[in-house]
């Protein structure tokens, strides 16, 4: 596994699952259903979980919303569906713990963003009130500092002070350590309140890659709250998954990051669980976690035969993909198997002996059979139609041989 030193923090227990200090850094997601609407948002939060999300945020965004957490969490626990869910509070939250007692209860954490929950006299007072809700209810706080929404007060008092400066900051600098203050103020005013410090983490989340790692290096050297990270509006599709990665990667390399979210903007009709998967395979490219065996394949090129390979590929990925819910339970660490399928002999056999078991395929001009190796040692040559089948059974041959409780 990897030796990268993660930041010391204190531990927060969420539900079932506790962030912070060595504990794995957990995959979270968020619902785009209608929380009013318990049919579908008790789906997509199941969806998301089976997919591998640990913690699942949802919007409470009116008073009927918070009635239906309750019913929401019910059901949940019925389908055996033991997720913590998150509430995630905007300008009407305090009025929404105020009404729906249940809703504070059976919620696992509140979400509360310093910049929407009131201005001037009034944001302090919202503000305790939440947080006293959670005290009375043993919950934990994210405390969600966002760039869209940042607290506006807070940002002229800062702009005001620079303006004097000899050496005045750019806007954006003076906007990133606002939202920094603005995360630690908050914190350490729940803290005054009395919520414990095992009772907090962190946010500040930005739209642009730069900013993130700037933001959150400055929140990681000034605080020991477990924090959470993400791109706040990531985008679409390839850029999206591209920007959250380079973000999200740089930080978790330097040891900063106790919790993760990719916030994809799905396609219409296209399933959320995308951005759960995104966030695994980032976890388990730096090898900070493993969620299922890996499939390393080369990208083919002019000596590559025929397309024989990459179906193969993609068969051997769908195949251990559709095992796992199983494997998991029964084959402890399959999880971390490393599976390499090659187009061809230039690289094949070295990646193949690299992992627990190897195959390479033909090449043009080369013999048309296709070794195969496992832990490191040539194991069989395979020929013929049923290269898919036979490497198949080889595969699950090997996990039930090394990986049975
Ligand atoms: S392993 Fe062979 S087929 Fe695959 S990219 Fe390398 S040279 Fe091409």
């Amino acid at each position: 596994m990897t030796n990268i030193k993660r930041r010391e923090t204190v531990s927060v227990k969420i539900g079932n699952v506790t962030i912070g200090s060595n504990h794995p850094i957990a995959v979270q997601s968020m619902t785009n259903t209608d929380t009013e609407d318990v049919k579908q948002t008790v789906e997509q939060v199941a969806q998301l979980h089976k997919a591998g999300s640990e913690i699942v945020r949802l919007t409470v965004n009116t008073l009927e919303a918070g009635r239906k957490i309750k019913e929401i969490k019910q059901r949940l626990w019925d389908m055996g569906v033991n997720v913590p869910i998150v509430g995630d509070f905007h300008f009407n939250g305090h009025k929404i713990l105020a009404e729906s007692p249940d809703c504070a209860k059976y919620l696992d954490k509140y979400r509360i963003n310093p910049g929407n929950v009131g201005t001037g006299s009034k944001k302090d007072e919202q503000f305790s009130f939440m947080i006293e809700e959670a005290i009375k209810h043993n919950k934990p706080v994210r405390i969600g500092v966002n760039w869209g929404s940042l607290d506006q007060a807070l940002l002229a008092q800062m702009m005001d002070a620079n303006a004097k400066l000899a050496m005045p900051l750019e806007v954006e600098q003076v906007m990133q350590k606002a939202l920094v203050e603005s995360a630690l103020q908050s914190a350490n005013r729940a803290m005054e309140l009395g919520l414990r410090e095992d009772q907090i983490c962190i946010s500040c989340k930005v739209s642009q890659v730069q900013g993130l790692i700037s933001v959150y290096t400055d929140l990681a050297s000034k605080c020991k709250f477990p924090l959470h990270l993400g791109l706040t509006e990531a985008g679409m599709g390839v850029k999206g998954i591209v920007a959250s990665t380079a973000g999200i990667a740089n930080l978790l390399q330097m040891g900063i990051g106790d919790t993760i979210r990719v916030s994809l903007t799905p396609k219409p009709g296209e399933s959320r669980t995308q951005e759960v998967i995104v966030a695994q395979e980032i976890l388990q490219a730096l090898d900070l976690r493993s969620f299922t065996p890996v499939v390393t394949a080369c990208p083919g090129c002019g000596r590559t035969s025929s397309d024989y390979f990459q179906h193969l590929a993609e068969d051997i990925q769908a195949y251990l993909s559709e095992q796992m819910p199983v494997w998991r339970e029964f084959y402890p660490g399959v999880e971390t198997m490393k599976v390499a399928v090659m187009g061809c002999v230039v690289n094949g056999p070295g990646e193949s002996k690299l992992a627990n078991i190897g195959i390479s395929l033909p090449g043009r001009d080369e013999s048309p059979v296709a070794p195969v190796y496992v832990d490191g040692k040539k194991y069989v040559t395979l020929k013929g139609d049923k290269i898919t089948q036979e490497f198949q059974l080889i595969v699950e041959n090997y996990v039930k041989a090394n990986y049975a409780k």
